[in-house]
């Protein structure tokens, strides 16, 4: 029996078709080789799911996975992981998210919590320190976030919630999960597969703090990250003063920020200014706010002339205002908060309604311009409430509506995810994290804003190809490694990945080393690899638009993909075509989910 210190040595599984409740022991063995919230989640994912599942089949399974060091003193620590099968992609889709739910759910006594089924109707799943709980969701059922968030909280500050607005409920594949009604669970749909498993909620209370082994050293080391984050300008001036939105101007002045569906990039003059994170600050914002735990405090509480909310991100300025065509912020900041109340993530939004705009400017019927606020905040309501003309079409995502017009080109995406605010053309490192992250277009699964723009921790030839492969593994590797502690990955721009592992260390009590951190990233990554083989993506996924490899940019470049991947897969240990080795599963042992094993070990049922 193990002595457990940072994990709470539980996983709870949850069953809303019958209402009934099992509690497993975490194992050691589980611990130590996937560390916990995204590596944990991913781990239940493949032993709670049968290949071919449907994501928004009751079996489908929900994970929400907390970290070793949440809710411990560790900065950022309020962090925690949802896995599952994203509707939008049919790929392993894991998420990750401030709020305070990750550090409830671990001081109610759970590391992670695996829901599957379906309730008979709109529910509310509690969990508390006095186990679970599935309640009618009687009148909030329908409410926008905001309202059923307030109704849920009860104010003392040990309990939060994760809420879909209408857009989840009614299964729409940009639905997000709002938590406490300020940070999203965006990317993928995870909101459609709570809504199509009849959930409005999940609310987790408690009041227990994790355990630390080491006490004594977890202060040293927080003495010296502390520092490490204080004297970081990133960390220290740019995030705190002018949130996310601080790259506006960075990236607008490097060619990098793309506009109107990738067909130009954002111009360095009017366009940038009008939408920076200076204008934001100056106009719009009326506090910083934090994640649990987090010294950083990048979050905006704004306000417009016509209310208040939370955000916006660089991605959503991004998404809903360049990539539409609008300069006006004050109407970014509205279509945000509408995106918000409905449960929206804002760059898939983004991204098809930018698509939307494309091909209506190429004459098909749909009512949306770019540019114009009233026909995009209109096209986001009937896309939330599938109304309407063209509401349908809208939310199944860009992929589903360029196809629907013979256009799959004018679909910005990766395996089905629409991409965010960088544009490769000028980043090439950044086209092949996109290509190759396992969950679609995505820049959180290996992002080279550091290495390709920022400088941090070296700076490198952001049009060369070459090496790209390698920088971004270890990017990817470093990536995985914090979403399973759970840390935020801003705190990479001053911290290392030896500072991650002394916390991991002080925190449990077992010896990590930093290569042993990475190692466990590595591992990570490949199980999720794996688990998309399964499901029969191949190669021929692991691709970009061609927009972006056929169509130069102001400067000439296209992505060149082609060098970058080859490189990519042989660094790995893969073969030619994407698959991983026996020997590289071998050594990170992994060897049981191989393209050829039966299948893992049901550690996450039988409780071991
Ligand atoms: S830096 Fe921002 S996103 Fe990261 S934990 Fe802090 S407030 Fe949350």
């Amino acid at each position: 029996m193990t002595d457990w210190h940072g994990y709470a040595g539980t996983i709870l599984h949850f069953d809303l078709t019958s209402g009934s409740a099992e509690r497993l022991p975490l194992s050691e063995e589980l611990a130590r080789s996937f560390v916990g919230g995204r590596g944990l989640g991913a781990r239940l994912l493949h032993s709670h799911s049968e290949p071919g599942s449907d994501p928004l089949a009751p079996e489908a399974p929900l994970v929400f996975a907390a970290g070793p060091l949440t809710g411990t003193r560790a900065p950022t620590s309020g962090r925690f992981s949802l896995t599952g099968l994203s509707p939008a992609t049919g790929t392993i889709l894991d998420t990750n998210c401030g709020g305070a739910l990750g550090v409830r759910l671990k001081a109610a006594g759970y590391d992670a919590l695996v829901v599957t089924g379906a309730a008979s109707e709109p529910s509310v799943l509690e969990v508390g320190e006095d186990g679970p709980a599935l309640r009618p969701a009687g009148e909030l059922a329908g409410l926008g976030v905001r309202e059923a968030t307030a109704r849920l909280l009860d104010g003392h500050g040990r309990t939060s919630a994760a809420v879909i607005g209408g857009a989840g409920e009614r299964l729409v594949k940009l639905a997000t999960i709002m938590v406490d009604g300020k940070r999203a669970l965006g990317r993928g749909g995870m909101g459609a597969v709570m809504g199509s498993k009849r959930l409005k909620a999940v609310v987790a209370s408690g009041a227990r703090r994790p355990s630390v082994a080491r006490p004594e050293d977890l202060d040293f080391f927080l003495y010296e990250v502390s520092k490490m984050l204080k004297a970081n300008p990133v960390t220290s001036r740019a995030l705190p003063e002018f949130g996310t939105a601080t790259l506006v101007g960075v990236l607008g002045k490097r060619g990098v920020m793309p506009a109107s569906n990738f067909r130009r990039a954002a111009h360095t003059s009017a366009e940038v200014s009008a939408l920076s994170g200076e204008r934001l600050a100056e106009e719009h914002l009326v506090r910083r706010s934090a994640c649990w735990g987090c010294p950083i405090a990048c979050g905006r509480q704004t306000r417009t002339s016509r209310g208040e909310g939370h955000g916006p991100e660089y991605e959503t300025i991004w998404a809903l205002g360049a990539n539409l065509g609008l300069t006006d912020l004050e109407a970014v900041v509205e279509l945000n908060y509408l995106c918000n109340e409905h449960g929206l993530d804002t760059i898939s939004t983004g991204g098809t309604l930018a698509c939307a705009i494309e091909l209506a400017e190429d004459g098909a019927p749909l009512r949306v311009r770019a540019g114009d606020f009233e026909s995009l905040a209109a096209a986001v309501v009937r896309l939330a409430t599938r109304s309407g003309d063209d509401g349908e079409l809208l939310a199944e995502g860009s992929r589903a509506l360029a196809e629907a017009f013979g256009r799959p080109e004018a679909a910005m995406q990766v395996k089905g995810l629409e991409l965010p605010a960088y544009d490769p053309r000028a980043m090439q490192g950044q086209g092949l994290g996109y290509a190759t992250s396992n969950r679609g277009g995505c820049h959180l699964r290996g992002n080279m804003l550091g290495f390709e723009v920022l400088g941090t921790p070296k700076l490198v030839d952001a049009g060369a190809v070459e090496g790209k492969a390698g920088l971004l593994i270890v990017a990817q590797h470093l990536g995985a490694a914090l979403d399973s502690l759970s840390l935020c990955k801003f705190t990479a721009f001053a911290l290392s990945e030896e500072h991650y592992s002394r916390l991991y260390s002080a925190v449990t009590g077992f010896d990590l080393s930093s290569q042993d951190l990475l190692l466990a990233g590595e591992r990570i990554w490949n199980l999720e690899r794996l688990f998309n083989l399964r499901e029969g993506f191949t190669c021929a996924d692991d691709r970009l638009p061609t927009r972006l490899l056929e169509e130069p940019n102001a400067a000439g470049e296209v992505v060149r993909l082609e060098p970058m991947l080859a490189e990519y897969y042989r660094f790995r240990g893969w073969t030619a075509d994407g698959v991983p080795s026996a020997g590289k599963l071998r050594r990170l042992g992994l060897g049981e989910y191989g393209p050829s094993a039966a299948g893992p070990a049901d550690e996450g049922r039988s409780g071991t």
